[in-house]
């Protein structure tokens, strides 16, 4: 294990109290539907994010789904491609805009089953991506609502966002990960 592993780890270990306050203040924040296809389509997330774990990846999965049409797949290859950038909302944004032919990707939702991080919340509203569902908060770098909410700021481009989608289960995803990589050290 790297030092930026431990690091990343670590820091994910923050104390009851203040994930409870900040769990209340996202909630407070979030007061948008969500269908039972949003749910069908965060679990498919799941399933790509087990494939990013296959690889041994932090497991996160994201697609781009437009009128029923499924426009992207993609996990988080940051590891294995030895780039900062290839978080699985990045790289589906990047396939989307080759299937739509465009840098902007009217009409889409963005799915993900962790919190997008500042940079994957710029992607999308540079991509003009209308509305976006995430599984798991972040409250380490999310800026969807949990550390801080890149939606709340008046940019040109305001995406609508839902946060939380099979919370649970998307979380319990990521902590088993992390828990192997502890168990291995
Ligand atoms: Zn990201």
């Amino acid at each position: 294990m790297n030092e930026m592993k431990e690091k990343d780890i670590k820091n994910g270990e923050i104390s009851a109290t203040e994930k409870n306050e900040r769990e209340i203040s996202a909630a407070e924040t979030e007061k948008c539907e969500f269908s039972p296809t949003d749910v069908e389509y965060i679990r498919e997330c799941m399933a790509l994010a087990a494939e990013a774990e296959a690889i041994d990846e932090v497991p996160v999965g994201a697609m781009v789904v437009r009128d029923g049409v499924v426009l992207a797949r993609a996990f988080n290859t940051r590891e294995s491609s030895k780039c900062a950038t290839h978080h699985a909302e990045i790289l589906a944004i990047e396939k989307a805009c080759e299937s739509l032919g465009g840098w902007r990707l009217p009409g889409v939702t963005l799915y993900v089953s962790m919190e997008p991080c500042a940079m994957c919340a710029g992607a999308i509203i540079n991509a003009r991506i209308p509305r976006v569902v995430y599984g798991a908060r972040d409250y380490r770098f999310g800026a969807f609502g949990s550390l801080i909410d890149l939606s709340k700021i008046p940019f040109n481009h305001i995406p609508e966002v839902v946060g939380g989608v099979l919370a649970e289960e998307c979380s319990a995803q990521l902590s088993s990960y992390f828990k192997k990589k502890r168990t291995k050290v």
